[in-house]
């Protein structure tokens, strides 16, 4: 590595909403520190229009905007817009792609996650990752009658109900759709939202995006909930179905291989790519999504360093959000949470963990640097999510689907078809998690709840009710 340009007491990489929470943070923590943003995209993601919800829920956008407006809002910041080519934990800098190497005192990496995808390199094979990609996407459905969707995660579920006017397959391999959010129940809750005329957008877009036209120099931040706003997913043909291989309530299992015909068989009819699935069936289509999840964006940080890796390859973080490196912190898509954690909370790589890792991470720094003890956030206490999927307000709380619980636990279920779906995981007579879905008003009581860990055995299936107004109950 050259010589230091310059060392700032502070560095950050990635203009996602994990890092610019961090720099945020840091910068009106410590009004005079010396700050750094080395972020490979043109824009920076910034979260607006916060709302603590309850204890631990929260809602807010986030925006693209140009870098300039953190630069102007805290004036000892420096942005960088350059790719991080290495680090040298040892001599405590890293190196741009356009050869500059920037010093730090402390550095916090945020670079985020990149999809994963079922072929590399393969220009049938399309990952959402960006607005950039999210574009291409766009482009490329208005030309296609037939697309294929993998995996059955959030981006998958909206995608499938997002796109208009082309043939969907979407290829499941779990027993139920959506099966990172939802059980069975709940799928089955969501599916005639697939089949049912979408409700008009009356209302207009929601959050205001600002993009321009050149696209972006390198890898760029990942979309966050609202990412097919304003972007018009419709294909060249006017009707739209879902195909599910099989029926939703039989698994099936894939494995891919994708044969692109030669020229010969390129017949009326015939596709520019077919997928084979494991359960036998091969279908032609335009091109394939793969929304199967991301991996953890560390590669330009591991050469010559000896950092610490979870199973799923992410950074591995401590209590303080310090990866294995010493002076080096890690927040967001890019790192795995490994303290003990609290038997509420698990990570799940979302919008609202960047912001809350980003934003305990520029606070575990400046407690580094102020010399004064802190402690894992609140925040982190409780699993808290909402959302919105198919058109419905979508709240998680806990072990919403028993995750890691013994099989003695116990769901109550209350469900009113197309109106809510009301799921409550218990343990040892305790709630332990929920799913609210639709205008259900119980996301506060059920978090309480959940908080106090009460016995609830004498409540039995009133706990759900709905002619037992279950807050008096609680107050
Ligand atoms: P990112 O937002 O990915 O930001 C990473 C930043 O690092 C970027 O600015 C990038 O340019 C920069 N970077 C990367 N590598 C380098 C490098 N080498 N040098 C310098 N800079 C670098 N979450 C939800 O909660 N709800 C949703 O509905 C939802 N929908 C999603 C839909 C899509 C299509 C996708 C892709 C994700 C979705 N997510 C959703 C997940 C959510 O967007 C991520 O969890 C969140 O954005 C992670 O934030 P981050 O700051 O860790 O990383």
């Amino acid at each position: 590595m050259a010589h230091k340009e310059k060392t700032f007491q502070f560095v950050i990489v990635g203009g996602g909403i994990a890092g610019v929470t961090c720099v945020e943070q840091l910068s009106s923590q410590i009004q005079s520190a010396d700050v750094a943003l080395i972020t490979a995209g043109p824009h920076i993601k910034a979260v607006t229009n916060y709302k603590q919800v309850s204890k631990t829920l929260e809602e807010f956008d986030i925006e693209e905007q140009p870098s300039s407006v953190l630069e102007e809002k805290f004036p000892n910041l420096t942005v960088i817009h350059s790719a991080v080519k290495c680090l040298n934990t040892q001599s405590h800098a890293v190196e741009t792609a356009d050869g500059r190497v920037i010093g730090y005192e402390k550095l916090c990496i945020c670079s985020g996650g990149r999809p994963k995808l079922l072929s590399d390199g393969n220009p049938y094979v399309l990952g959402i990752r960006d607005t950039d990609s999210a574009q291409a996407l766009q482009k490329r459905l208005s030309k296609a009658r037939r697309i294929v969707v993998v995996g059955n995660g959030g981006i998958a579920l909206e995608l499938v109900y997002e796109v208009e006017g082309c043939e969907v397959i979407w290829a499941v391999k779990d027993k139920a759709i959506g099966n990172t959010f939802f059980d069975a129940g709940a799928a089955q809750f969501l599916i005639p939202s697939l089949e049912a005329d979408k409700p008009q957008s009356a209302a207009p877009c929601k959050r205001i995006r600002y993009t321009t036209e050149e696209p972006a120099a390198g890898p760029g931040s990942a979309l966050g909930p609202d990412w097919h706003e304003g972007i018009v997913l419709r294909g060249a043909e006017t009707t739209f179905a879902v195909w599910t291989s099989d029926s939703f309530s039989h698994p099936f299992f894939f494995s891919f291989s994708f044969f692109i015909p030669c020229f010969s068989s390129l017949s009326v009819g015939s596709w520019p790519v077919y997928i084979q699935l494991t359960n036998g069936k091969s279908f032609g289509c335009d091109f394939i999504v793969s929304a199967t999840g991301v991996v953890p964006n560390t590669e330009p940080f591991l050469h010559g360093n000896s950092f610490a890796l979870a199973d799923d390859g992410g950074l591995r973080v401590d209590d303080h959000m310090m990866t294995s490196e010493p002076d080096v912190y890690a927040a967001g898509d890019v790192c795995t949470a490994c303290w003990e954690l609290s038997p509420l909370w698990q990570q799940m790589r979302l919008w609202t963990q960047a912001r809350q890792m980003g934003w305990y991470a520029g606070r575990c720094m400046a407690a580094c640097v102020l010399a004064e003890p802190i402690e894992l956030d609140f925040c982190f206490e409780l699993f808290s999510h909402i959302t919105k999927f198919f058109n419905y307000k979508v709240v998680l709380l806990g072990k919403f689907n028993g995750q890691g619980l013994g099989p003695d636990h116990e769901l109550l279920v209350r469900c009113t078809k197309g109106q809510e779906y009301v799921k409550a995981v218990l343990s040892g007579g305790k709630m332990v998690g929920a799913v609210l879905i639709g205008e259900t008003d119980l996301e506060e009581t059920f978090e309480n709840l959940i908080l106090n860990q009460m016995d609830l055995t004498q409540y039995g299936e009133d706990l759900l009710n709905p002619n037992i107004d279950i807050e008096d109950y609680f107050d």
